[in-house]
């Protein structure tokens, strides 16, 4: 049990119709790890994890967390198994106020800590706190970004699947949400991370793979890629 990996993927085909988005795709996040998917647009990363949390169905392949098969189960189970999605475009509730879309997200928590971490958010986020009575589709890009990482921590996932924290946000905020990405790692979630930023991925990632047109062309220790001339070209900028 202690050996295997947190999240284990290995030969992942997923298709639109008949295209192949991600094409025998194996990789692995352990306890307590943040893992960044790097990629161009269209690379596949979305797509990976549409396939984890459930919302798209695999073609081919294994997914396993903590050594159960997620394949066997359907989206809101994996949910209740500690699997949180907070996917591009954010996908909070509208129609819900920010507390109410916090609270619904600790809804399967049967822990006493709920009340605390509420308080967390809001302590991290007093933008939130201000409004926390108004509707979620009345608050700013960067707020909902903030409420949907907000979310994220009140779910208390194992592994928190998160697309995209940082697009469309300005620079101020882009840190203040990967601050909060880290202290989420270090409450015990591991993470997996898909962005476009690879300097700030790979800054806060412990491990990375690069996805090149569905398949993994290229992985190792962030810090490591940080320097890999293959990296630095394509997406470092050549810096
Ligand atoms: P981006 O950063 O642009 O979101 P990505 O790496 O997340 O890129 P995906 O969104 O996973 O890439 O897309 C992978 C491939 O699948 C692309 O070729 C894309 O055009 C295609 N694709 C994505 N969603 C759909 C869809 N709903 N129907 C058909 N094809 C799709």
């Amino acid at each position: 049990m202690t050996d295997q990996p947190l999240l284990e993927v290995s030969d992942l085909w997923v298709s639109y119709d008949r295209i192949n988005a991600v094409r025998g795709v194996s990789f692995a996040v352990e306890a307590g790890e943040i893992v960044t998917l790097i990629g161009a647009n269209g690379a596949g990363k979305s797509t990976i994890l549409r396939a984890l949390s459930g919302l798209l169905p695999v073609a081919r392949g294994r997914i396993f967390l903590s050594g159960e098969d997620l394949l066997q189960l359907p989206a809101h189970l994996r949910v209740l198994r500690g699997v949180a999605h907070v996917p591009e475009g954010r996908g909070i509730f509208g129609n819900l106020t920010v507390l109410e879309n916090l609270r619904l997200a600790a809804y399967v928590r049967r822990d006493g800590q709920v009340q605390g971490d509420l308080e967390e958010v809001f302590q991290l986020f007093p933008r939130l706190k201000e409004r926390r009575h108004q509707w979620g589709n009345t608050l700013s890009g960067g707020e909902q970004q903030m409420l949907a990482v907000g979310r994220a921590l009140m779910s208390r996932a194992n592994l928190l699947l998160l697309d995209e924290p940082s697009m469309g946000l300005s620079p101020l905020l882009v840190r203040e949400i990967f601050r909060v990405i880290r202290r989420i790692n270090r409450q015990g979630a591991a993470i997996l991370l898909v962005e476009q930023n690879a300097n700030l991925a790979l800054e806060v990632a412990h491990r990375a793979y690069i996805l090149e047109t569905g398949e993994i062309a290229l992985s190792g220790a962030a810090a490591e890629l940080r320097h890999h001339p293959q990296v630095l070209e394509a997406y470092l900028g050549g810096s």
